[in-house]
């Protein structure tokens, strides 16, 4: 099949490739010549695992192609796929004005029948407004199907050749048909292709995200009450994880989420709520669980030390700059909200993560005080104490030796729960975690 896919981030680039390696060929789209220029000359702008050996495979076998040119995108393509960004506008409304300018770009360049896919994460209603969009430019027949992407940034190569589900929204037998084809190499073990509306399929991304976020908001709420009355959060994770009707997964608490989906998709589906005039006064209060929490391990490392003035002038390593392990996207990780409250408190950071360094430095440019290290030991070099905020398996079995050797006094504040209580104050450390008594030496 001819796929086009407009957009080449995290979700477009996936996609695309994938595509290409069920043998399709792709011509991936970018309105940012920068980025085109470099894949064409094989530099991959985003670390995914997975990836590169894709990209080089489909690319050598000229399935995998790259340009800026939009009609040659349309024109190329019976299926044409729009994975351009949503962000967050000024109301918490996610902002379609990328969506629509591609929609409206593809009618301008329509030269036969398409199927138009929104893979963007979108409201409820935009599949009419991309239609109306399209239809505004052109006479020629079009479907647009909504298939909403849950690929995970850290896995997101396994998440798409092995998705739990496939969602596809149309009304058209045809449209299904079609997009059965595309994905049915990727389901055969059996997981379903949905088949739904397209206001179905666009409410189910928004409530599967927000449902994922309140488990995470959910048990930063049950990690903080076991820190007021004692209990360890990790045992009543696991008792209350047993349950079947709960199960285990997504269930450990920590700094709070971040990444490029949860936050905005949960405020995005509040204001929808409110154009509909409901308060979704369950998912407002999981992202007001998540600022606070973001700011908790901040105010963990003000009550070590006595008070907000005792911080200015010490030095932190930071361990973890990504929202998460095995991505370099830090967009609204909570490792900027714990630099800059620190930055604020006059306090200098030493910062080490194996992926997210570049990114962090186009995010905190020159005016935070941070340094970038090359190692997790470099970080720790007259550092007062360490901060972990992102659970990468390197940070998991450290050197402890080395670690009350190096840092000026063995504090650590863990955000992700790395290590056990007891070991570590074993192990000589004062040690602050999420949801577990504070242990000293
Ligand atoms: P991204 O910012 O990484 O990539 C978007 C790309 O679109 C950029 O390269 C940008 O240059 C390009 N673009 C913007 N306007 C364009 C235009 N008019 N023509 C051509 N290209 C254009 O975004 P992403 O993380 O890939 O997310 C894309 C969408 O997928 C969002 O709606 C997001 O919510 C959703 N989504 C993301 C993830 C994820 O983990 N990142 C997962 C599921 C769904």
């Amino acid at each position: 099949m001819n796929v086009g896919v407009v957009g080449a981030g995290y979700v477009g680039l996936v996609a695309a490739a994938c595509f290409a390696e069920s043998g399709n060929d792709v011509i991936c789209n970018d309105n940012d010549p920068q980025k085109v220029e470099n894949l064409k000359k094989g530099i991959i702008p985003i670390y995914e695992p997975g990836l590169e050996e894709l990209f080089r495979t489909n690319t050598a076998a000229d399935r995998l192609t790259f340009t800026t040119d939009i009609a040659q995108t349309v024109h190329g393509s019976e299926v044409i796929f729009i994975a351009v960004g949503t962000p967050q506008d000024q109301d918490g409304s996610a902002d379609l004005r990328y969506v629509l300018e591609v929609a409206a770009l593809i009618g301008k360049h329509m030269n036969g029948p398409k199927i138009v896919v929104n893979k963007s994460t979108v409201p409820v209603h935009t599949a009419d407004l991309v239609r109306e969009e399209i239809a505004k430019h052109t006479d020629i027949a079009f479907d647009v199907v909504s298939n909403p992407e849950f690929l995970k940034e850290g896995s997101a190569i396994d998440d798409f050749m092995k998705p739990d589900r496939v969602v596809i929204g149309t009304d058209s037998v045809e449209a299904a048909e079609v997009m059965r084809e595309l994905y049915a190499p990727f389901v055969r073990t059996n997981n379903p292709i949905l088949v739904t509306d397209n206001k179905s399929a666009e409410v189910i991304k928004y409530a599967a995200n927000a449902m994922l976020a309140t488990k995470i908001s959910f048990m930063n709420e049950v990690a903080n009450l076991c820190e007021a009355v004692g209990a360890d959060v990790n045992q009543v994770r696991k008792g209350v994880g047993a349950d079947s009707r709960i199960g285990p997964n997504f269930l450990f608490p920590g700094v709070g989420y971040g990444g490029s989906c949860f936050p905005k998709d949960i405020r995005a589906l509040v204001r929808t709520g409110k154009q509909h005039d409901m308060d979704l006064e369950i998912v407002s209060a999981v992202d007001r669980v998540n600022n606070n929490q973001k700011k908790r391990l901040v105010q963990k490392i003000i009550d070590q030390y006595g008070s907000a003035e005792a911080i200015r002038g010490k030095t932190f390593a930071l361990w973890g700059l990504a929202f998460k392990p095995r991505t370099d996207d830090m967009r609204e990780a909570p490792s900027v909200t714990v630099v800059r409250e620190l930055a604020k408190l006059g306090a200098k950071v030493q910062a080490y993560d194996p992926e997210a360094v570049d990114v962090a430095k186009r995010i905190f440019g020159a005016d935070i005080p941070i340094t970038y290290c090359e190692s997790s030991y470099e970080a720790l070099e007259g550092a007062d104490a360490l901060i972990i905020v992102t659970e990468w398996n390197e940070f998991r079995r450290p050197n402890f030796n080395k670690l009350t050797a190096t840092l000026k006094d063995p504090i650590i504040f863990d955000g992700r729960n790395l290590f056990e209580p007891a070991t570590m104050r074993r192990l000589g450390f004062t040690y602050h975690s999420v949801g577990r008594k504070v242990v000293t030496p």
